[in-house]
Order: structure tokens, then sequence, then C-alpha cells
């Protein structure tokens, strides 16, 4: 069977440091009320569980933020161009007052530290040391560009239901209005290959 259980997560959690400095920025850095956040991530390249653990441990260190949940880790294959290796995937829950364009800056900035290729020079799904998608930011529905939340695969894709069902399964999608088990009862093995733009 491809689609294994690797084995329990184990991430160690970190208190939350202070920020150094308030950096200027159009957006908000700073919600004032902690938000529930899942996060789905992925890694087809390098140490692949190491890469998995680093990125948690680095989320944990950013200001403000706490990961109070990590599932399983699981191997699945590529979604997409094919000719690459199995991902490893799991998902996290955490606990941030950053704000979600703030988040999403300083996941990307975690991938880019982690060794993921610039966008300019990536192919769009293709392999990837790290990958952190926003899965849900609380209740929050966001469309803006470079981040649309709730992720836009995420209610269609084995990968990412599977492990976030360890850990949240009875979180509400807040658009459509069904919660994370239902989503993982209703997706096919293998996942569907189906778009994101
Ligand atoms: P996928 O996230 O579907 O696996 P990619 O990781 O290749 O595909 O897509 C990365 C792009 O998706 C980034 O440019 C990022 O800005 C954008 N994006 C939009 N919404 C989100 C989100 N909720 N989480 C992560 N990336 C997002
Ligand atoms: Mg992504």
């Amino acid at each position: 069977m491809f689609f294994q259980k690797v084995k329990l997560g184990i991430v160690s959690i970190k208190q939350p440091i202070r920020p150094r400095s308030r950096q200027q920025s159009a957006v908000p850095l700073y919600n004032t009320l902690m938000q529930d956040v899942y996060l789905g991530l992925g890694s087809n390249l390098g140490d692949r569980e190491a890469m998995l653990r680093e990125a948690l441990d680095a989320i944990g260190l950013l200001p403000g933020t706490v990961v109070v949940a990590a599932s399983p880790i699981y191997e699945t294959p590529p979604m997409g161009p094919q000719d690459q290796g199995a991902y490893l995937n799991m998902a996290a829950q955490i606990q941030t007052s950053l704000a979600a364009v703030a988040l999403m800056r300083a996941l990307q900035q975690i991938e880019c530290d982690l060794g993921r290729a610039k966008n300019e020079t990536r192919q769009h799904w293709g392999p990837r040391e790290i990958d952190i998608d926003i899965l849900l930011y609380g209740d929050s529905v966001i469309d803006e560009p470079g981040l649309t939340v709730p992720h836009p695969g995420m209610h269609q894709r084995w990968f990412v239901l599977k492990p976030l069902c360890d850990i949240a399964p009875d979180v509400l999608h807040p658009v459509l209005k069904t919660r994370v088990k239902e989503f993982l009862q209703a997706t096919e093995l293998p996942d569907s290959q189906e778009v994101f733009p």
C-alpha cells in the first residue's frame, strides 16, 4: 500500500519569542486575538522528515506563535508532474497573533531558508524541499493576491485531509460548512488531480 503512515510525528514545542523590531508594512502584522490556524506541510526533496521537523521548529519560533498539535507524517504520491519523488505530508495546528498575510510571508521565508527555490525558478507543483500552506485561519475567508484562505485545494486533497483529520476532524470549513472528517470520507484514493491555479 503506497499510502503508508510513516511514523507518529514528534515535535518540539517552543515558546514564542518577542519580535525584535516592528517592520514597516502596509498590512497589519498582528491581531489582538490569537487565531487557531491549520497548516499543511509537504516535502519531497532532501531529508524529507528533517525538513518537516525543521519547518515546525521554525514556525514555533515565529513571534506570537505556538505549535499546539502536529499530525503523523504520511508518504503520498506527487500531485501534478509525476517525474518527482513521493512526498511526506503532515498537518499542524498553531495559535498565532500574526495577521494572515504576515504569517504567509513568514512561512514563505521559512520555505526559502530551508532551500525551496524562489518562485521564478520553480515549477508549479514541482519538487520542493518544503511546502507550507495555510489551510484554515480561524473562520477567516481571505481572497488576496498570493493568499487564498481556506486553501482552495484543501477539501479535495487526500494528502491534506488525512493528516488534518488526525488533529482536527470536527473543524468546519467556513465557506463550504463541511467538517474535515466529512471531506476525507468523500475523497478518493489516490488523490484526485484537481487544479489549483
Ligand atoms: P499549492 O499550495 O497548491 O501546493 P504552490 O505551493 O506551488 O501550490 O503554490 C504556491 C503559491 O500559492 C504561492 O505563490 C502562494 O502565494 C499561493 N497561495 C495562495 N493561497 C495560499 C495559502 N492559503 N497557503 C499557501 N500558499 C498560498
Ligand atoms: Mg503551497
